[in-house]
């Protein structure tokens, strides 16, 4: 099948997707109750860190956005386009249902920024240094957010959520068609050294930003969508292969760390 699927395009608002866009929708993806919140594309915990200066207050201006549709600082942390996906979820699924996630991300972002001077020569990673005796459901639950920010970003565009991703929100034990990956980017950890020696003392920890997403067909039916997010050199990959079975970073306690290759590494 893999064989047969083709690329679309990087994800934009782009007419190559039109014939797979569902009709505009007022209700929450994940449950179907009426969507009244919008979800942050980057953490606004995160921003806060990213944006924070020497005296403890925090600024939209030094947070540097890149992305397909927008470079320069931010205008807000808070509100926009630019930082927030469209109205997709409901006020529960937003809050109480996916605080657990939240939890499990703030932990590993944490854990992330303590070592980022040490990690980028890991070849593997234990989960058990990052959560602890619970790290089984710490990682599953780590996918869960990004699970998560999968299904805005998909709703966002007006494509289907696969039901797997739904049920793993739910708590399914593994979303086989959805495979969770961490990665490090070698050029990035070569800027992180840099800045290091200019005297940068947070190098690349304050770089964070989505990674261009393609979708995919099979005879013209949708079948695979990429998502991609990093906190410096680390790479958080979800990768969606209708009727696939793949493994996922909260399967193994010890997971390997693989570099990305020069062609998928953008500038
Ligand atoms: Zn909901």
């Amino acid at each position: 099948m893999s064989d047969e699927r083709r690329r679309i395009s990087a994800l934009g608002l782009n007419p190559d997707l039109e014939h797979l866009q569902l009709p505009a929708s007022t209700l929450c993806w994940w449950c179907g109750d009426a969507a009244t919140t919008e979800e942050h594309r980057i953490k606004a915990s995160t921003l806060r860190r990213v944006a924070r200066l020497d005296d403890g207050t925090h600024a939209p201006r030094n947070v540097y956005k890149k992305s397909s549709d927008y470079a320069g600082p931010l205008r807000s942390l808070n509100k926009g386009t630019q930082v927030r996906w469209r109205k997709n979820l409901c006020g529960d699924c937003n809050s109480s249902k996916s605080q657990p996630f939240d939890r499990s991300h703030d932990a590993f972002e944490t854990f992330l920024v303590d070592h980022i001077n040490v990690l980028s020569s890991w070849e593997h990673l234990d989960w058990q240094l990052v959560y602890g005796a619970d790290w089984q459901e710490q990682s599953r639950n780590l996918a869960r957010y990004f699970g998560k920010q999968l299904g805005c970003m998909l709703a966002s565009h007006q494509l289907r959520v696969p039901t797997e991703l739904i049920q793993f929100l739910d708590g399914s034990d593994r979303c086989p068609s959805v495979s969770f990956m961490l990665c490090i980017n070698p050029r990035a950890i070569a800027l992180h050294e840099r800045m290091l020696a200019d005297g940068d003392e947070h190098g690349l920890s304050g770089f964070v930003g989505l990674l261009d997403s393609s979708a995919y067909q099979t005879d013209g039916i949708f079948t695979g969508i990429d998502y991609g997010y990093h906190i410096g050199y680390l790479w958080f990959v979800a990768r969606w292969r209708a009727g696939s079975d793949i493994s996922s970073w909260f399967e193994y306690q010890v997971i390997d760390l693989p570099r990305l290759s020069s062609e998928e590494t953008p500038n």
